[in-house]
């Protein structure tokens, strides 16, 4: 045997996992694809919720955090936007090559193994499972599939996907683009109305903007979408790298079997009306830690169920109902600001979303008629 546990992926979700494990004395071994420090495609905010999973004595000084905002500015295609000022906690900017380097960094210091290949297919034998790779095969009791978007360790099961969204985005260099640094210098700027469902992004990080757009669309009208957006923006789209990604959300139907399980992006878990993803894969990481070390891994999906799930699917609800009328909820929002002081209570993980339905929304219908 290599180790009692296996995981696929050295992202948020796999790094985090191996902390926990290794630190409980688990045996743990980590196979990453690429060598670390490596691009993600992410914007990187950390919402509060993500923050207070990392803000243990020992992790916190550890993290790279790039920027804290307060400022926003949120738009609706051309018209006037809304700036607002956030007096509670800032949305914390990270450059996810050196977060996640960070969070592996800590992982292999409390005693987990990394070793980088590509893991290519998983299977069951007897009591153990099987993890080849182009380094040969590994063995562990466990195999955990940490692997994102494209997960092999679903593959390997054949499960079945869920709901994708698309993403595009870009790295702005501010020394080629002082005009717009200056712009953005200190604020992140959300603009809904590009496409009829999702939203255009940029994120002030000390070298640069990373400028995005995500939506429910994808192909050729996600791209025309985004490359307008830049050209707007005064970005000469063609002299610089896109990266396009996929943003698995709402939650897997199948999470784990027989000595397996799913974290993050490869079990769906980003959270579809922002996308939000770092928050759930550091979560799915907790609580499959707790399953595993009790040797309880069938309770892995009823935990999800009972505490995921649920904001994943009035998150969806919310999403919809945005994206279906963004014009509507722009000029309701502009009428009052003070709104939006509720969106970050959800952001934030201090009020759910379904209190969004309960509470926020008719105020917003109320304030229509007044
Ligand atoms: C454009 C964009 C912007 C986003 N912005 C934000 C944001 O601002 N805030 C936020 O919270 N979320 C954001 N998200 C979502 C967030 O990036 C993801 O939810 C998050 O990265 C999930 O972490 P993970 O560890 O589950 O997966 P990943 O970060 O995708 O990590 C998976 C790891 O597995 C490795 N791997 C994959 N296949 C194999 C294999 N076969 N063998 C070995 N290794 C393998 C990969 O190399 C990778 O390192 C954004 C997503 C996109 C696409």
């Amino acid at each position: 045997m290599d180790a009692q546990v296996i995981i696929v992926g050295g992202g948020p979700a796999g790094a985090w996992l191996a902390y926990q494990l290794a630190r409980m004395g688990v045996e743990t071994l980590v196979l990453e694809k690429h060598a670390l420090p490596r691009y993600k495609a992410c914007g990187g905010a950390l919402s509060l919720k993500a923050v207070n999973c990392l803000k243990a004595k020992d992790v916190w000084p550890h993290i790279p955090i790039d920027r804290e905002i307060s400022d926003f500015e949120f738009a609706y295609s051309r018209y006037s936007p809304i700036p607002f000022q956030y007096h509670g906690p800032p949305i914390r900017l990270v450059q996810r090559s050196q977060f996640d380097h960070a969070l592996l960094h800590l992982a292999s210091a409390a005693g987990a193994r990394l070793i980088q290949c590509r893991v290519h297919q998983v299977s069951r034998g007897n009591r153990v499972m099987m993890v080849e790779t182009n380094r040969g095969t590994f063995r562990a009791h466990y195999v955990v599939g940490a692997d994102g978007a494209g997960s092999i360790v679903a593959r390997s099961f054949k499960l079945n996907p869920g709901i994708s969204f698309s993403a595009f985005q870009a790295e702005v260099p501010v020394d080629e683009y002082p005009g717009l640094a200056e712009r953005f210098k200190d604020k992140i700027f959300l603009q809904w109305g590009r496409l009829p469902n999702g939203y255009g992004w940029v994120f002030p990080k000390r070298t640069g903007l990373s400028v995005g757009l995500g939506s429910r669309s994808s192909g050729p009208v996600l791209w025309g979408a985004f490359t307008s957006f830049l050209t707007e923006l005064g970005v000469d789209w063609k002299r610089i790298e896109v990266h396009g990604h996929r943003i698995p959300v709402g939650g897997r139907l199948v999470v784990s079997g027989e000595r397996f399980l799913l974290l993050g992006d490869a079990a769906y878990l980003a959270e579809p009306f922002t996308g939000e993803g770092i928050y759930y894969a550091l979560r799915s990481a907790e609580l499959a830690a707790s399953c595993l070390v009790k040797g309880r891994i069938g309770r892995y999906s009823s935990l999800l169920r009972d505490e995921i799930y649920p904001e994943l699917n009035w998150a969806m609800k919310m999403e919809q109902l945005f994206g279906r009328w963004p014009a509507l909820f722009h000029h309701l929002v502009k009428r009052n600001p003070d709104i939006i002081e509720h969106f970050f209570a959800f952001i934030h993980g201090q009020a759910s979303f379904h209190s969004f339905y309960r509470n926020i929304l008719p105020q917003l219908i109320n304030i229509r008629g007044s």
